[in-house]
């Protein structure tokens, strides 16, 4: 199981990159499992949320 959009990293409205995130979110994910096996699985997805946890979090400032 993953999670992607507001439900991995809701941001609030103002910042205007809410759903631009989740569909940069979407396009991560769908390139990596496009070319992972089963077994690959688990460990794509981990990627797939270390590599988005860096431009997906919310900040203020
Ligand atoms: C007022 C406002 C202005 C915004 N302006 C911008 C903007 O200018 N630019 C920008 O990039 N982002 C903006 N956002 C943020 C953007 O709307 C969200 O970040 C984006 O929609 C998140 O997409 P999502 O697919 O993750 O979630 P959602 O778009 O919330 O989609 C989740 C879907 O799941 C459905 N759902 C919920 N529970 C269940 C269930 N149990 N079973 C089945 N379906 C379910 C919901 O009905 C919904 O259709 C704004 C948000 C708000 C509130």
């Amino acid at each position: 199981m993953t999670l992607l959009g507001d439900s991995a990293h809701a941001m609030v409205p103002f910042q205007a990159q809410g759903a631009a995130q989740a569909i940069r979110d979407a396009a991560v994910l769908g390139h990596a499992l496009a070319s992972a096996t089963w077994p690959k699985v688990p460990g794509t997805l981990d990627r797939y949320a270390s590599r988005r946890l860096s431009t997906a979090t919310c900040r203020r400032g």
